[in-house]
């Protein structure tokens, strides 16, 4: 059955104001100690992934009575919380991640910001967080890239990293949500997600830990999941594998995702599987693009439950022939090695994952024409 539209699909699909109108509602706060040529050469001519940022970071501020306010771009540096702020203590804090690409003739673009900035709502819904106008999240990218242009980054595989994020800073320990919230958007110059180029990496399958349950945060981008994730990632990394899949909760026997990205397999026949929306799996917005771009080209796409048992023997008999993650950070990757418990298996090939790979990082450097109306141009 081909693929029917997410909420979230249909958000991000709505026309947006051009960047020049929303320009200017996060108001630049000057300054003089932006990095010295000298540091930023360095950063720019190394670039890592996530571990430098910019001049500047995006940020608001809400409170009941105010709703979001005291929207700006100021100097990138830290923010003084009070100890009792219940971030620290309950964790009440989404994420989102994008990214901001510089197009040969000098023009920066990001790939589907509305994306981000409904799921940004979506996982705010989940962990009683207040809404932010999609407009103002997308006037905090736009005012901030605008003001740390000289850090998108040229290049295969890089560009820069922005991360907006909203924290519960009401200072209290009794347990409700809190009545004040912080909204931060930072940046990094960035090179390639994984730094060893195509190679195929290797995934564990535990069968021990769950990222997620049924009725949990699974489907929210929230600091949460990520923490339930790093135990299982140091498991994987201490028996030689570099990510980890996690299977469904409630069964402990379907595919869920990675720690942090969607997982698509190909099959002989050139038709393409992924794990179905649950509930406990992010809705990320390269499983979507790849899902859309795929049936475009005339590609099954089976959304359902896989489980591991399928998995295996799809392996074994020949019929999956590659495996790949994808996500913003990363795109796509191709999975070359899986095992488990008691498993160990190759997948052969990996050439459907690099054509998948190839036309999604073109349409998005601007090398191969938007059909689907992804880009946004930021500046
Ligand atoms: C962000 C994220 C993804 C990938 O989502 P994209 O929108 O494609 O970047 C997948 N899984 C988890 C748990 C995530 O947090």
């Amino acid at each position: 059955m081909a693929h029917q539209e997410t909420d979230l699909e249909k958000i991000a699909g709505r026309e947006l104001p051009a960047a020049s109108e929303l320009a200017g509602r996060f108001v630049l706060q000057h300054h003089d100690h932006r990095k010295t040529d000298a540091q930023y050469g360095k950063i720019m001519g190394n670039l890592g992934f996530g571990v430098d940022f910019s001049d500047y970071m995006a940020r608001a501020t809400w409170t009941a009575d105010a709703g979001w306010h005291n929207k700006v771009i100021e100097p990138y540096g830290s923010i003084a919380l009070d100890p009792g702020a219940s971030v620290l203590h309950y964790g009440q804090e989404i994420f989102e991640g994008l990214k901001a690409y510089r197009h040969d003739d000098g023009t920066v673009w990001t790939f589907r910001p509305s994306y981000n900035g409904a799921r940004l709502n979506y996982s705010g819904a989940r962990l009683a967080i207040p809404e932010l106008p999609i407009e103002d999240f997308i006037a905090s990218i736009v005012d901030l890239v605008r003001a740390d242009q000289r850090w998108v980054p040229t290049g295969q595989g890089a560009s820069l990293y922005l991360r907006p994020f909203i924290f519960a800073s009401e200072s209290f320990l009794g347990v409700r949500a809190a009545t004040r919230y912080e909204y931060v958007v930072i940046a990094s110059p960035s090179g390639p997600y994984f730094t060893n180029g195509f190679k195929p990496i290797e995934v564990w399958v535990d069968q021990k830990y769950h990222r997620a349950g049924p009725g949990g945060m699974g489907d929210a981008k929230t600091g949460g999941n990520y923490a339930s994730s790093l135990l299982p990632k140091i498991d994987a990394h201490y028996r030689g594998f570099d990510e980890v899949l996690f299977l469904d909760a409630a069964t402990n026997s379907n595919l869920d995702e990675l720690g942090g990205m969607n997982v698509f397999l190909v099959l002989k026949d050139g038709s393409v599987k992924t794990p179905q929306l649950t509930g406990n799996i992010l809705p990320g917005a390269t499983r979507s693009s790849i899902i859309r771009f795929l049936e475009a080209q005339g590609t099954a796409v089976d959304e359902c439950t896989i489980s591991l048992a399928a998995l295996r023997e799809g392996i074994e008999a020949g019929e999956i022939q590659e495996m790949f993650a994808c996500g913003t950070a990363a795109v796509v990757t191709s999975i070359g090695r899986i095992a488990g418990e008691n498993f160990d298996l190759s997948l052969p090939n990996n050439t459907v994952t690099r054509h998948i790979y190839d036309e999604l990082t073109s349409i998005q450097l601007g090398n191969k024409e938007d059909s689907f109306g992804w880009l946004y141009q930021l500046a």
